[in-house]
């Protein structure tokens, strides 16, 4: 028996071992049905590109992470990582323009980075044609990883503290008993476990079968890398390189040196996915390998040959179709199942973010949360319809052909839409809404029908880069609503229901508020990790003593509330989100606007601020919460799917005359920027905790015991170690758009976290983690957004009416 069991000997199975023995669960167990440790699976093939830039703040720490621990490896004498510098380059101004939001963004995570002209890309890639790109983007730490390499060097330090791997044994089945991983039945036996971690790669899909865990999230790829015949006149000093590491990413191309060769690796080819049940069925060699297909390797061998003119006397001596998988947004999945406890995953993580990843799910399960947010990248980020095999299959691919496009951060996925519509969705269509897409909600971001209000308004233009998905009308939409009222989909709000015997118990243990308050309050509360980090940000309403309606974050908070439920059965917990639909109705217009639809008292002394309360509004039973995101008077209407429409109906029909409009998200961001409402994944993660995220008044440490406490109660001791803080660009015309560096004192000391545009305050605004001493009100700093820089001062929050007379009003 032991305690874990990991399934995979590849670079992230043993990367696993290594930092679960590090944080000393040191009974451990890895089971490779190949060879250790060239195993046959991704690893044995990957030439070990590692570029840490990446627009997702989690995937670079992961990286850099990565990059030093390798460097600190080697293994009988030989190193594992091989610093050489990457280089991205621009064959196109539109792929220049992006590098140097990335130079931005490297400098936002704390990676080192320079833009190049043409003669000095080729003074680190001496085969490139300078003539044929603009500039480079070059990142001296990024480097070669020896994947087989570090695999074996992190197993004898796992195996130095007790791990224990074992090859050609093929794990055959998971065993479950009552919703929890017992056991593991292999080709050599059976072995007892209380944790077992698929850390399967591209077989990760039959491993979660095994355990009734996740169905089929990743689907593995083929991919192309081929090797040249030697470069004539290239003469290297050591086997490795002595040339950066590069990418072509307008023709989605990667190459490095391979001593005196090249390697070459390309996505430029039609998509070609594999059924995990078919890995290794053509017998040939490597289960990750197949055959190369050279008519797919044409058009970038002859790409290859025009970027890199020196690679025009060589030939392909040998190519490969290789395989590694691919996720429906393109992440890894990591983290544990909510249906079967005990069981985990690390799969479809690159050689780049394999240790980073190993020391994520390490510190989940030994320390009960890993140190960086794992937000974007966690397995239960998917909801259901994302779990269904079209779905996966589609965005899989898609993910692939996209690997190396320049993805604007609003670009909504094209297919498969519509996927969920509210029952609001005729309506808006005839309204002419431009859509965009949340969790695959269609979601309005401004409405054609509001055009005509845009006249007479002061609206600034855009640029090219924060101007898509964007129209004036969204700030004609936003000022409506503070003049008068504005109708808000909410649809993309996840809405669960707690309820039974132990339901306020377990809230209580679950979140930071005051729960155990009279039927009907609403309380705005945070669930913390272990760490005291910011898990979510949450509404929690009470309906009766048992019963208790949430306003959730995402599918990742129904796993967390899930995970926690006792095993008793005195809680139930119930997503509810797909059968209500949600409404709301803010600015001063609003009361009257309701009233005018319903019987019941919506007075202020009947129904005060966050207050919850059953009304009708005409025929449509609905529950009424009072509070607002965009800091209005109003209130979100809930009511089931089917009264939707008209719910919709008779307050669009009544809000005319009041000069009430439908608005859309767009204008909902501005608003919600101007009241300093932070949105939870963007402005505050679980890296943050409550005081430093300006949510402390959301944490009630008297009222006992909850998820956090302690870890919380220390930090605010220890003080903030950065603040959340809002900025005022000096340039009211300049937007950004989230993710910028923030300069002070000549160095970069922050990022921006949500941006936008408070068209009630006249005013360009971005929120910004900077450290404590650069938070005072009044401190200048600059904002870098393409290579240029902006000035910005600390400014007093909320930026707009602070004595919320408005809300209360
Ligand atoms: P794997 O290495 O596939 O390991 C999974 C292991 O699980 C396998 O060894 C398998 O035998 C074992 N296993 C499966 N089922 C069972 C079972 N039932 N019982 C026991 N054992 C089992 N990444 C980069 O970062 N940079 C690159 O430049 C790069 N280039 C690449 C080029 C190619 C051609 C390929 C194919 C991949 C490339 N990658 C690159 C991706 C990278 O190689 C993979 O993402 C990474 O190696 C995955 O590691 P892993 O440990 O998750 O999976």
């Amino acid at each position: 028996r032991a305690r874990v069991v990991i399934i995979g000997a590849g670079i992230v199975g043993c990367s696993a071992a290594e930092h679960l023995t590090r944080l000393g669960w040191t009974d451990v167990v890895v089971l490779e049905r190949g060879p250790l440790f060239e195993a046959g699976g991704s690893t044995s093939h990957a030439p070990g590109l590692v570029f840490q830039t990446n627009p997702s703040r989690a995937m670079t720490l992961l990286a850099s992470y990565g990059v030093r621990r390798y460097s600190e490896l080697e293994l009988d004498g030989e190193p594992c990582f091989y610093p050489v510098g990457g280089l991205e380059v621009a064959a196109t101004p539109e792929r220049w323009r992006d590098l140097k939001r990335r130079h931005g963004l490297a400098a936002s995570w704390g990676v080192e980075s320079h833009l190049l002209s043409p003669r000095e890309c080729v003074e680190k890639s001496p085969l490139l044609d300078p003539q044929k790109i603009y500039g480079g983007f070059y990142v001296p730490s990024d480097g070669i990883a020896k994947a087989v390499r570090i695999s074996e060097a992190m197993a004898r330090l796992a195996q130095a503290r007790g791990a224990r791997f074992y090859g050609g044994v093929e794990v055959t089945g998971i065993e479950v008993r009552g919703g929890r991983v017992r056991a593991v039945e292999t080709s050599r036996g059976r072995i007892e476990a209380e944790v077992v971690l698929s850390c399967a790669g591209m077989w990760g899909p039959r491993i979660c079968r095994m355990a009734g865990a996740f169905p089929q999230l990743l689907v593995p790829m083929q991919h192309q890398y081929a090797v040249t015949t030697p470069v004539p006149g290239l003469e290297p000093e050591s086997e490795e390189s002595d040339h950066v590491i590069l990418r072509h990413q307008d023709h989605s191309m990667y190459f490095r040196q391979q001593g005196e060769r090249y390697g070459i690796g390309s996505y430029r080819h039609r998509v070609m996915p594999v059924d995990p049940d078919d890995i290794g069925r053509s017998g040939e060699g490597m289960p990750s390998i197949m055959q190369f297909t050279p008519e797919d390797f044409r058009g970038p061998w002859e790409e290859a040959r025009r970027m890199l003119p020196a690679l025009g006397k060589t030939e392909v001596e040998r190519g490969i179709n290789g395989l590694f998988s691919f996720t429906p947004d393109g992440g890894p999945l990591i983290g544990p199942s909510r249906a079967v406890r005990g069981f985990w995953v690390a799969e479809a993580i690159w050689v780049t973010h394999a240790a980073g990843a190993a020391r994520a799910v390490a510190e989940w399960m030994v320390e009960g949360a890993p140190q960086v947010d794992l937000g974007g990248i966690d397995v239960s980020r998917f909801d259901e319809h994302a779990q269904s095999p079209s779905y996966v299959m589609a965005r899989s691919c898609q993910s692939f052909r996209e690997v190396y496009d320049i993805i604007h951060p609003m670009q909504p996925m094209e297919e498969p839409r519509p996927l969920r519509t509210s029952p609001f969705y005729p309506r808006q269509r005839e309204l002419g809404a431009y859509f965009l897409e949340a969790s695959g909600w269609e979601r309005p971001q401004w409405y054609a029908a509001n055009e005509p209000l845009v006249a007479g308004r002061d609206i600034p233009e855009r640029d090219d880069w924060s101007g898509r998905y964007w129209s004036p009308v969204v700030g004609a939409e936003h000022q409506v609503t503070r003049e008068a009222g504005g109708l808000f989909d909410l649809a993309s709000l996840k809405k669960a229901e707690v309820g039974g015997p132990g339901a306020l118990a377990f809230l209580q243990r679950m979140t930071t508020g005051q729960l155990d308050r009279p039927v009907g309050s609403v309380t705005y509360t945070l669930m913390l990790d272990p760490k005291g980090g910011v898990r979510s940000d949450i509404t929690v309403a009470r309906i009766s003593e048992d019963l208790f309606r949430l306003g959730l974050n995402g599918p990742q908070d129904i796993a967390w509330l899930e995970g926690h439920l006792p095993e008793d059965g005195s809680v139930w917990l119930r997503d509810i989100s797909g059968g209500t639909c949600c409404v709301g109705v803010w600015g001063p217009q609003a009361r009257e606007l309701v009233q005018s639809l319903s019987p019941d008292d919506l007075s202020n002394e009947a129904f005060g601020f966050f207050q919850a309360r059953r009304i009708h509004v005409g025929e449509v039973p609905v529950l009424a919460l009072r509070v607002s995101y965009v800091g209005e008077l109003g209130w979100e209407l809930y009511a089931s799917a089917d009264m939707g429409l008209r719910l919709w109906d008779l307050l669009y029909e009544a809000g005319g005359p009041l000069g009430v409009i439908p608005a859309g998200r767009g204008a909902f961001e501005g608003l919600r920027l101007e009241k300093g409402y932070r949105m939870w994944g963007v402005d505050v993660t679980t890296e943050h905790d409550p005081y430093e995220a300006g949510l402390g008044f959301a944490v009630k440490p008297e009222k006992g015991e909850f998820i956090g406490r302690e870890a919380v109660l220390r930090r605010r001791e220890e003080g903030p170690r950065r603040r959340l803080c809002c900025l005022l660009l000096d340039d009211p015309r300049a937007v950004v758009m989230g993710s910028e560096p923030v300069y002070a004192e000549g160095r970069s000391v922050g990022y921006v976290t949500s941006a936008g545009y408070g068209y009630s305050i006249g005013r360009s605004i971005a929120y910004a983690w900077l450290p404590p001493q650069l938070a005072e009100v009044g401190q200048k700093v600059e904002i870098e957004y393409f290579g240029r820089r902006y000035g910005a001062t600390v400014a007093e929050e909320p930026l707009f009416d602070p004595a919320m007379k408005r809300m209360r009003g």
